[in-house]
């Protein structure tokens, strides 16, 4: 037989039904045409699900892809707390079928097609069920890689992550006392709020003083009968006392931060900013709402005070002006309502050439999946600034074996192989979602002494 036939046949197939043992000879020339042994045979999605979970009564959104090889799935953080189950109905009767058979290495390919799968694209229901399916997929590269994701994005720029602890309190001597305490637990970073007498107040416990007149909060809700009563003068009058106090009691050591949590008018937040210049605080949060985003250059040419932006933004549109334009210094959106962390990784090598740098939205409604997910981007970042500190509570950490340690104010990723982090869904299903109310259910039903609705 010539060696061409030979390599034809081998090549079509029939070879595997021919009776013969190939020579010394005839077998070299097949190795020579065959591919070394590099890489990894190929995959196939076999089936994805949703785990939904809610240890610490947070509602949490779970993905798990399960590929064709035996006991390798990978998962990912899709939580949108307040639209659970729509991201839910997402992943199963859209994303599921339309992705099964396909091979989970093209996790590029797969975020690409899935975007326009649903023709009218992104929004936080579709992106955060993208998310989910992203984050699995470069978990199970990471697995099969036997790396943890980080190495696949480029390695470590630093040993562990800062991060920031969240003090509050109903006065200023709580406030103070929370942020010796986070001082004193390691924490070089701290996020101080405090209550606004009377009123409801963002970031911190009402404080026991009823607005005058004001009904009770289980009353109605409504324009014509507000309850839960924010007004925004007199925020902006106490934060800059809080700070005064905090940096005459604390000193300059400790990085303070603050969220704004966009409630002001643009005017009140030009003002508010440049009143705090003096505390130099690390970072100042949504200083203004989304809807607001033209006004970001009218308070950067009024203001040093660093700017941190974005977590309710969800496409492109809304982030990479402000980036490009260095409006902002740190980014602050949601990886999971951004896409995942295909685009978290887009943005955040974006905003190096900018001088931006990364803060990354991390409370309780992100999943330890979802902080793992940000962690690994973080230790591959150079221009990484802060971890949202969220320290997981014991129920959560049995849920999701894994979970990222926090010591002495770093935020350490395990280092197993993929994101590191697992979920016993045995256990998982033993905190189903708490009926009632979402996490936080001051969205929508927090209005001024008039009535009108406040944003958010
Ligand atoms: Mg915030």
């Amino acid at each position: 037989m010539q060696r061409r036939d030979m390599l034809r046949r081998l090549s079509s197939g029939a070879a595997l039904a021919c009776p013969f043992v190939l020579s010394a000879e005839a077998h070299s020339a097949v190795q020579e045409k065959q591919p070394a042994p590099r890489g990894l045979p190929r995959l196939k999605i076999t089936d994805i699900k949703t785990i939904m979970t809610a240890p610490n009564r947070i509602r949490l959104v779970v993905v798990k892809v399960m590929t064709s090889e035996p006991g390798l799935y990978g998962l990912g953080c899709a939580t949108f707390t307040q639209r659970a189950l729509a991201v839910q109905t997402a992943i199963d009767q859209y994303l599921r079928p339309f992705l099964i058979g396909r091979d989970p290495d093209e996790i590029e390919d797969i975020w690409q097609s899935s975007y326009v799968s649903s023709y009218w694209r992104n929004g936080p229901v579709l992106f955060n069920a993208m998310s989910g399916v992203d984050m699995a997929l470069w978990d199970i590269k990471g697995k099969r890689a036997n790396m943890p994701v980080y190495q696949l994005l480029g390695g470590k720029c630093r040993f562990a992550a800062d991060l920031y602890f969240h003090a509050s309190g109903r006065d200023f001597q709580e406030v103070e006392e929370n942020v010796r305490k986070a001082i004193g637990m390691g924490y070089r970073y701290v996020r101080a709020q405090v209550s606004v007498p009377g009123l409801a107040t963002y970031g911190s416990r009402r404080s026991d003083r009823a607005a005058p007149g004001s009904p009770s909060l289980d009353d109605t809700v409504g324009p014509t009968s507000p309850t839960d009563i924010w007004e925004p003068a007199a925020y902006v009058r106490i934060v800059p006392r809080l700070f005064e106090h905090l940096r005459s009691k604390i000193g300059e050591e400790v990085e303070l931060l603050h969220d704004v949590h966009e409630r002001i008018s643009p005017s009140q937040a030009i003002q508010l900013c440049k009143d705090l210049e003096k505390y130099r605080l690390y970072f100042i949060e949504d200083p203004l709402p989304p809807e607001e985003n033209d006004h970001f250059r009218l308070l950067r040419q009024q203001s040093s005070i660093p700017i941190a932006m974005g977590e309710l933004f969800n496409t492109q549109q809304e982030y990479v002006p402000l980036i490009a334009d260095r409006l902002i210094d740190f980014v602050r959106m949601h990886i999971s309502q951004i896409g995942g962390l295909s685009v978290a990784r887009k943005v955040a090598a974006m905003c190096e050439f900018f001088g931006v740098k990364t803060a990354w939205h991390g409370p309780g409604d992100v999943s330890p999946v979802g902080h793992a997910a940000g962690l690994a981007l973080e230790l591959a970042s150079y221009n990484f600034g802060v971890h949202e500190g969220y320290v997981f509570p014991a129920e959560t950490r049995e849920v999701f074996p894994g979970c990222p340690e926090v010591k002495n104010g770093y935020l350490y990723a395990n280092e197993a192989a993929g994101l590191g982090v697992d979920v016993d869904e045995k256990l998982a299903a033993k905190f189903p979602f708490p009926p009632g109310r979402t996490f936080d259910h001051s969205w929508g039903t927090t209005r001024s002494r008039n009535g009108t609705v406040i944003r958010p």
